[in-house]
């Protein structure tokens, strides 16, 4: 018993879709449903790959819109962190809920996630059908004393996550938190963690002017140099933001095979003061993705909003509009440009994790497909998401929506004191 689709539209022509046991198994016109399949009409739809969100803190949509406006020390202080003092592990889960409602609703299959409680967010995409690479945020607030603590809380975070690797549609990582956050000696330990179990992880890096400086005072090294010195560069690590990355950081990410997600709507938001040099970043080799960040800076988890400013601010400061085309951009926001994101091609073999695009959308019809999905949809055109062979969406409506609206709803009070 699998599941068919029939009817849809790829690279203009219509095709039918069968999917067995999470992998597609068939593509093409002569596609025909088995019996007892799970079927389908895509009549009027696109068939497209699903998007990959490469960063963000999928529980903050707790915190969404809770202080906008304001300087990031200012809001962190007097907003985010008492909030994030009250959190319960049950917050965590139903917020991760809600992030993974939003990110159906716009087409993403997979994200990374670095957040409080990590376990209750494994849990809460398990039960929402999609894949996630998971962390535990890991600080020893810069003092090394803290080492025996820090291992703890790092070996802890991956025993708690790693049995809903089971599920085979999540899997659990480190997740230090900045070079400013956690000391040397600590990162040094990850580092060798990563060599002996072959685990990944997730890291900010070089976000802003003053992380790079004060990195450069205390070890004489640049961020990106100091994550390399302790051992944390591979293809397994995802930093995000990499706003002020030079060029020999850029040379080691790309040596090393790792990937950058950028994340344009919140370095925006936050105005960290500079964009990712992506037209650098290129030319070195670097794998790249394309991360939200949290709903607290961002706000949103839409993706299609998020590629055309991935796009946009690239071409404004290279003051070329022929820099990263429609399709780059697509291919960056569904993790196709990096291995380690897992973004997934429509072909026999692959993962069935796809989307139906409805082509009856206005901010789709006419013109190129592609170019519309970059610079003119939001992710409300996407009728039906379909992950690990499991329709999530279909004509927009998501099992379960309700409940995880209310259960937010009654939490948000007490979490924001409001
Ligand atoms: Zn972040």
């Amino acid at each position: 018993m699998g599941l068919t689709v029939l009817r849809a539209a790829l690279a203009g022509t219509e095709v039918g879709l069968r999917a067995e046991e999470g992998v597609i198994v068939a593509l093409g016109p002569e596609v025909v449903p088995e019996p007892g399949d799970e079927v389908l009409d895509a009549l009027g739809m696109a068939l497209v790959p699903p998007m990959v969100n490469a960063h963000t803190h999928a529980a903050m949509t707790l915190f969404r819109s809770f202080g906008d406006d304001m300087p990031l020390r200012t809001w962190l202080e007097t907003r985010i962190w008492p909030a994030e003092a009250r959190l319960r592990p049950d917050d965590v889960y139903w917020g991760t809920r809600l992030a993974c409602l939003e990110m159906i609703r716009s087409g993403t299959a997979r994200f990374f996630d670095m957040y409080w409680h990590a376990p209750e967010a494994a849990r809460a995409v398990h039960d929402s059908g999609l894949r996630a690479v998971l962390a535990a945020p890991l600080i020893d607030t810069g003092n090394a004393s803290g080492l025996a603590a820090f291992k703890d809380d790092a070996l802890g975070s991956l025993e708690r996550i790693r049995p809903f690797e089971a599920t085979g549609r999540i899997v659990a990582t480190l997740g230090p938190h900045a070079v400013y956050t956690v000391s040397r000696p600590s990162l040094e330990w990850l580092g060798e963690l990563m060599a002996e179990r072959g685990v990944g992880c997730q890291i900010h890096l070089s976000e802003t002017r003053r992380e790079v400086e004060d990195c450069v005072s205390e070890t004489g090294l640049r961020p990106a140099e100091l994550l390399h010195a302790c051992g944390l560069l591979g293809p397994q690590t995802v930093v995000a933001h990499g706003c002020w990355l030079d060029p020999h950081e850029l040379a080691l990410l790309a040596e090393t095979g790792t990937t950058v997600a950028t994340v344009p709507v919140s370095n925006l938001k936050l105005a960290v003061g500079r964009h990712f040099p992506y037209l650098d970043a290129l030319a070195a080799g670097v794998c790249l993705g394309l991360g939200t960040d949290g709903t607290a800076s961002n706000n949103s988890l839409d993706l299609f909003q998020d590629v055309k400013v991935l796009s946009l601010v690239q071409k404004f400061a290279a003051e070329d509009p022929a820099v990263m085309p429609a399709s780059e951009a697509l291919a960056i926001a569904r993790g196709q440009r990096s291995t380690h994101l897992g973004g997934c091609a429509i072909e026999p073999g692959a993962p069935a994790d796809f989307l139906l695009v409805r082509l009856d959308m206005p901010e789709v019809s006419p013109g190129d497909l592609d170019a519309n999905l970059v610079y003119a949809a939001t992710g409300a055109v996407v009728d039906t998401t379909v992950v690990a062979g499991r329709v999530l969406m279909r004509e927009r409506r998501v099992a379960g929506g309700e409940e995880i609206l209310a259960e937010v709803r009654g939490r948000v009070g007490r979490l924001t004191g409001g």
